[in-house]
């Protein structure tokens, strides 16, 4: 058990229990915000542009997630955002599961110092190795699915919009689920 998230990050930085510290990332993205967030938003690792600077969410996915931040009143600050992997994986690939095996016990931690009551997971990766390989994105997003006093609510990975624009609708839907949720605590 840690008791700082810095003291996480000091593991994390020198990390290299999986092949993603050897495949070309330039840095550790290990996550940011409010260290007593109620609320946590969880993707799956980090891109370019996250690699970069060393901070979650700042790429198009991250401008789309402000925009969602905004629309639904949650100030970016007030939360907290993290991924599955802490490091990039190549080409912007999904982490594979040995990588994610290996890298969940940073976020495990990372959740038991911050203590969130609403945890939203940010696309299938994401719902997956958190909650379990049984669950499918597009048939549980938008429920909430309590354990061990933790609310999540899986929804779609703001990349996945890109896409399809169709998926806009549903995902600004969980939101407003959350929002609403997040205003009773
Ligand atoms: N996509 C993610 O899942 N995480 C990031 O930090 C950026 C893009
Ligand atoms: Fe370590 Fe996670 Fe980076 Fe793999 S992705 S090297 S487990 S910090």
């Amino acid at each position: 058990m840690y008791d700082s998230l810095e003291l996480i990050n000091e593991d994390v930085k020198k990390c290299t229990k999986c092949k993603l510290c050897t495949l070309g990332r330039k840095q550790t993205v290990f996550g940011v915000g409010n260290p007593n967030a109620d609320i946590m938003f969880i993707g799956e690792g980090p891109g370019a542009d996250e690699d970069e600077q060393g901070i979650p969410f700042v790429g198009k996915a991250g401008k789309l997630m402000d925009q969602a931040f905004k629309g639904i009143g949650i100030d970016r600050n007030e939360v907290y955002i993290a991924n599955v992997v802490k490091c990039r994986p190549p080409n912007n690939r999904n982490p594979e599961k040995d990588e994610a095996i290996a890298c969940l016990d940073y976020l495990r931690n990372q959740v038991l110092v911050i203590k969130p009551k609403i945890v939203v997971l940010l696309g299938s990766v994401a719902l997956k190795n958190i909650l379990g390989e049984e669950y499918g994105i597009t048939k549980v997003r938008g429920n909430w699915i309590v354990k061990k006093d933790i609310k999540y609510m899986p929804t779609f990975h703001p990349a996945a919009l890109l896409r399809d624009e169709a998926k806009k609708i549903d995902f600004w839907e969980d939101l407003k689920l959350v929002k609403a949720e997040y205003d009773k605590i």
